[in-house]
């Protein structure tokens, strides 16, 4: 049949994961890039590849099913995506968990008027580990969830020290901890609240001239991300930024500790070890991409996350082979 048209606004890290992922999907095909920058500076991995300014989306609504946004949930996504469903499809990776009713509301706002469909806040954290917590859960009503990331480099929490004034460049890891990951997965069910279970390190490349003290200073007091971890904030140069910290692995686990019967310990769990986290989120957000066509071709408008999504959606097989070969 036909294959799902696609777009990709924004091109950094995910933005190149998406392209990366809809070149390994049979159903879809990219139609073009857009960009905030100059389309000539932007680097894309097929060179065959359209690259457009973004202010020539307008012209494409007839041409894309479904645009993926891959800009900076700090700044970028907030207004990119209500602007978009207006005009088209969407799906994203808004990952200000905090935040995320605030947002969907704006975006579904939107997309109810325009008769779109946009799938927010996909990808694995939220996204995957969102699903496993909630499945988990309903499953063992009785026990604990944990969630632990790490150890690896966190995108979003990256994307927002690169935004705090005089930082040119940094990278934040997470990293849980073992001791307490033990206990959990022995069903001692300890009480520790989740930044306790978690430590984050920042590697800042200042301006010149800038005041270290105050950056430090705004990250560690930054609302939602930082201000209730434990966090440490080395200052180190752009030459050891690029040897030491270019990697972008993650993963992470959600376990559920349960309790049924007569006290039997029932210990779900669900783990990703990423080489890549930006090409894994990309990965996660292509495969929403066709959920929110095919939502959007069955009337289902408006906002959804990826508890409003079916998996046999995010499938390219027809729901007759998932029965025969999958079930
Ligand atoms: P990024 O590389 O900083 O890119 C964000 C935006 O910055 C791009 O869309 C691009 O927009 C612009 N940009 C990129 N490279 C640039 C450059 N060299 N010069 C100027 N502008 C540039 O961020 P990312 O790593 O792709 O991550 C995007 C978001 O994904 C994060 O903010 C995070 O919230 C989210 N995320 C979510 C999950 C999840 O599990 N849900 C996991 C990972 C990440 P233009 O092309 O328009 O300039």
């Amino acid at each position: 049949g036909n294959k799902i048209r696609v777009g990709i606004v924004g091109y950094g890290n995910l933005g190149r994961g998406a392209e990366a992922s809809i070149a390994q999907q049979s159903d879809m095909e990219l139609v073009a890039v857009f960009s905030r920058r100059k389309p000539e500076s932007v680097n894309v991995i097929n060179p065959d590849v359209k690259v457009l300014h973004i202010d020539e989306a307008k012209n494409y609504t007839e041409k894309i099913d479904v645009m993926i946004l891959c800009g900076g949930s700090a700044t970028d996504l907030p207004e990119q995506v209500p602007a978009f469903a207006e005009m088209f499809n969407t799906v994203d990776s808004f990952d200000t968990h905090a935040k995320i009713p605030e947002y969907f509301a704006s975006v579904d706002k939107v997309a109810q008027a325009s008769g779109k469909t946009s799938i927010i806040s996909v990808g694995w954290d939220p996204g995957m580990f969102s699903i496993n917590r909630v499945m988990s859960e309903a499953l063992l009503p009785e026990g604990n969830t944990y969630t632990f990331w790490g150890k690896g480099l966190s995108q979003g929490h990256s994307d927002a020290v690169r935004r705090v004034d005089g930082v040119k460049n940094g990278v934040q890891y997470t990293i849980p901890s073992e001791e307490v990951m033990k206990q959990v997965r022995n069903g001692e069910n300890p009480d520790v609240s989740k930044n306790d279970r978690h430590v984050r390190t920042c590697y800042i490349v200042a301006e010149e001239g800038a005041d270290t003290e105050r950056i430090e200073k705004d990250i560690k007091t930054m609302p939602n991300y930082f201000v209730d971890y434990e966090t440490t904030v080395h200052f180190i140069t752009e030459e050891e930024l690029k040897r030491d910290h270019a990697a972008m692995p993650h993963g992470g686990f959600v376990i559920r500790s349960g309790k049924t019967g007569e006290g039997n310990n029932q210990i779900v769990e669900y783990s990703l070890n990423l080489d890549s986290n930006p090409e894994f989120t990309a990965s996660v957000v292509t495969a929403y991409a066709r959920a929110a066509y095919r939502l959007n071709q069955e009337g289902q408008k408006g906002a959804k996350t990826v508890y409003d999504v079916a998996p046999g959606y995010i499938s390219p097989k027809t729901a007759e082979e998932l029965r025969k070969d999958y079930l």
